[in-house]
């Protein structure tokens, strides 16, 4: 990565305000999934070690439509975080203003405090400059290591910037590495797998890849709409009626490089008791029944792409893996990923569903890097320049 990184500056003394993406799942003020607060672990430690005056996080978790709201406070986050660092976590119940100023200010020295929600301002994603002033106080350094906001320009990500000296962060600059190397500078074969419910919400990351790629294996609901495309019959499947077109653009000139499945498994209801059946994709699907995962050839013949795969990045499942019957196309891809790793082959997995589909299957410390960002991953899929990342400090 070109951006200076907290390796490359002073942070002795220093004010260090991070902004982490704590983003976590929560039943209540359970935290369902901790990934993201692991990840974001040896950065924090990193600075921790160099003995700042300070480590302030700040993060944005879910949604809120109207001001704060205690369904999606950071609360829970603290003490997780204490755990997995071993030292007292503060927590203020605001970002800015006094709440969040006297906590700051009565931190003993090297003591670590967590922010509420950035997000209970709406000036954070309008990219408010008074609210990023304000978070831009409580630091004397910005580190950026929230690589799942990357690809937003927010107050907490990129407005901060603009009043100090900000760099990334060691998981940012791990996940930037990955995904670039993948997709600038791969060993071939290279070969992309795309899955999900929508082809409309990946056409640009399809063109992109087209051009990168030596195959791009087409899995999920999405597929159904290049089905569409090519005249199939497809029951009460999934398909995007506005993006048959496109999808038939996109296969004459994918140069045969898009590999779409063979068969699949359908039911008669989107349910998981629903009766199933494996149809080839080229007798049709019948009324009342859809696609809901590829089948058992499919796997076969995207296992053969990747038998000699050197480089794979997936995004996307190949079914619908929330229901256990019809997971097996997307375990399936999982444990073929391992075991393309344990080969020799760099995996990256984009984030999301599939990274949730690969942590379930047990797989996870088998592939070689999973991304804690879909959407940032999707968008530097895409060939776009994340604005978090951009504003920071380039390296000298
Ligand atoms: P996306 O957000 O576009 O990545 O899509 C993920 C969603 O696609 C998951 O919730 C899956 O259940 C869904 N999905 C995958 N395959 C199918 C399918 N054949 N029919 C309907 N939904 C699907």
């Amino acid at each position: 990565m070109n951006k200076m990184t907290v390796r490359d500056i002073d942070l002795k003394g220093k004010r260090v305000l991070v902004r982490v993406d704590f983003n976590v799942p929560l039943e209540g003020s359970k935290i369902t999934d901790d990934t993201r607060i692991r990840a974001a672990v040896p950065t924090l430690k990193y600075i921790l070690e160099q003995k700042p005056k300070a480590l302030v996080l700040m993060s944005h978790l879910g949604r809120p439509k109207d001001g704060p709201d205690p369904k999606f406070s950071l609360a829970p986050v603290a003490p997780a975080l204490e755990a997995l660092l071993g030292t007292k976590v503060a927590f203020a119940g605001d970002c800015v203003g006094e709440v969040a100023d006297k906590a700051v200010a009565d931190l003993p020295d090297g003591g670590v405090l967590l922010l509420e929600n950035t997000r209970f301002y709406k000036g954070d994603e309008k990219n408010d400059p008074d609210l990023a002033k304000k978070l831009a106080s409580h630091g004397d350094v910005f580190v950026n290591d929230a690589f799942g906001s990357a690809h937003r320009a927010h107050a907490s990500t990129e407005g901060v910037t603009k009043y100090l000296p900000a760099v990334s962060g060691l998981l940012m600059e791990k996940e930037i590495d990955y995904l670039s190397t993948a997709l600038d500078n791969p060993k071939r074969p290279f070969i992309a797998i795309l899955g999900g419910a929508k082809v409309s919400d990946k056409i640009e990351v399809i063109e992109s890849l087209l051009g990168k790629v030596d195959h791009l294996l087409i899995g999920g609901g999405m597929a159904n709409t290049f089905f569409k495309a090519q005249g199939y019959t497809l029951g009460k499947s999934l398909v995007e009626a506005d993006a048959v077109e496109t999808a038939s653009k996109l296969l004459e000139k994918s140069g045969g490089k898009l590999v779409l499945p063979v068969d699949g498994v359908i039911g008669d209801a989107f349910d998981n008791n629903a009766n199933t059946k494996t149809i080839a994709v080229a007798d049709g699907v019948p009324d009342d029944w859809r696609i809901l995962d590829i089948g058992p050839k499919t796997i076969e013949l995207f296992k053969q792409h990747l038998s000699d795969a050197k480089t794979v990045v997936w995004n996307g499942p190949m079914g619908v893996f929330e229901m256990s019957n019809f997971a097996k196309g997307t375990n399936a891809i999982a444990q073929i990923l391992a075991d393309q790793t344990d080969y020799g082959a760099v995996t990256i997995i984009g984030g999301g569903d599939s990274a949730a589909a690969v942590e379930a299957s047990g797989l996870a410390s088998r592939i070689t890097h999973i991304s804690t960002g879909g959407g940032a991953s999707l968008e530097m899929l895409e060939g776009k320049a994340l604005p978090g990342v951009v504003a920071l400090k380039d390296k000298a």
